[in-house]
């Protein structure tokens, strides 16, 4: 009897482990038909100056809209866009769609001229030799400045080419793209990156703005950040800015930009356009 279930076991084990293998396949082989489909969306969230409340930016985020699913968050397909490297015609979409709706507020006139949009990028395409390539072809092709965009980074464990990796950076900056350092003080971005990637810009991680006003550690590291990001000549960026009280803060320790549920969360770019409308309705005179 023992034995027949210590059986039963190993089979149910196993069963189990096909189960996710299978699972994996699914969702590599949904996300493959997606992107033929084009059953992506990008939001856009706002980006502003803390010093003045003026819009400086959003940052590019992607949606998968699923057929039978609905709306799939990026943290749980561009991991199986990674291992799969199917990020790489996914993130050409990103850069592309993000670069297009750019054109369109430029054009209408509904940012300001300095306004940025910034993207992420996967570590896995920092090391895909085609990126400058795709990257300065889609600002070609939509009429843009590389200085309009800016290219977020992470680490990561799956690079084992650093020094192809930091050529493809150079390359990105030499091109006119700024350069910014994601989830910094994260596993996912360490001190060192500070040594050989020339970014603009340091964003500094959102678990850590979340304990600023009720957890002195946070508030020194992210005062620590800040003032490491200027003395490295580089803006610093606050993510996940949920209330008042942390954009007071933040102001008070000479943060210079911010993002965040508190100033708008990530929308359809209609509805930014819409919202930005509604704004300048309000503050420009009454016409007569
Ligand atoms: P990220 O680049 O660090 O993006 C910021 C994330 O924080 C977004 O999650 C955003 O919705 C969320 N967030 C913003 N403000 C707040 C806040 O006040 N409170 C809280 N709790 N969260 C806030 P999202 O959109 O789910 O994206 C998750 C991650 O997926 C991104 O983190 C980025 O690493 C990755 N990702 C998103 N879009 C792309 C893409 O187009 N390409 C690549 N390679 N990665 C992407
Ligand atoms: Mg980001
Ligand atoms: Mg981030
Ligand atoms: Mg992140």
């Amino acid at each position: 009897l023992a034995r027949d279930r210590g059986g039963n076991q190993v089979a149910l084990y196993e069963s189990s482990i096909d189960h996710t293998a299978s699972r994996r396949l699914d969702v590599e082989q949904a996300l493959r038909r997606a992107l033929e489909r084009d059953e992506f969306v990008l939001f856009y969230q706002p980006i502003h100056n803390i010093a003045d409340g003026s819009l400086k930016g959003v940052e590019a985020l992607v949606r998968w809209i699923r057929p039978e699913h609905g709306m799939v968050p990026p943290d749980e397909f561009i991991p199986v866009a990674e291992r799969t490297g199917l990020i790489v015609p996914l993130g050409a979409w990103v850069l592309d769609e993000a670069l297009r709706q750019l054109s369109v507020w430029t054009r209408s006139g509904s940012v300001p001229a300095d306004f940025h949009v910034s993207v992420n990028l996967s570590p896995v395409q920092l090391s895909d030799p085609t990126l400058v390539d795709t990257i300065k072809r889609a600002l070609a092709e939509h009429h843009l400045e590389a200085s309009h965009l800016t290219l977020e980074m992470t680490e990561t464990a799956l690079i084992e080419d650093r020094s192809r990796m930091q050529k493809t950076v150079t390359a990105l900056a030499e091109a006119g793209a700024s350069l910014s350092i994601d989830d910094f003080g994260t596993g996912y971005s360490s001190l060192a990156y500070l040594r050989y990637l020339p970014a603009k810009e340091l964003k500094v991680d959102r678990s850590f703005v979340a304990g600023l006003t009720t957890n002195p550690r946070d508030a020194a590291l992210v005062a620590a950040v800040i003032g490491l990001a200027h003395e490295f000549g580089m803006i610093c960026v606050a993510e996940g800015v949920e209330t008042a009280e942390q954009l007071e803060r933040l102001r008070h320790l000479g943060c210079d930009l911010a993002q965040g549920y508190f100033l708008g969360r990530p929308v359809p770019a209609d509805e930014l356009t819409q919202a930005w409308q509604v704004q300048r309705d309000n503050t420009s005179p009454e016409p007569r």
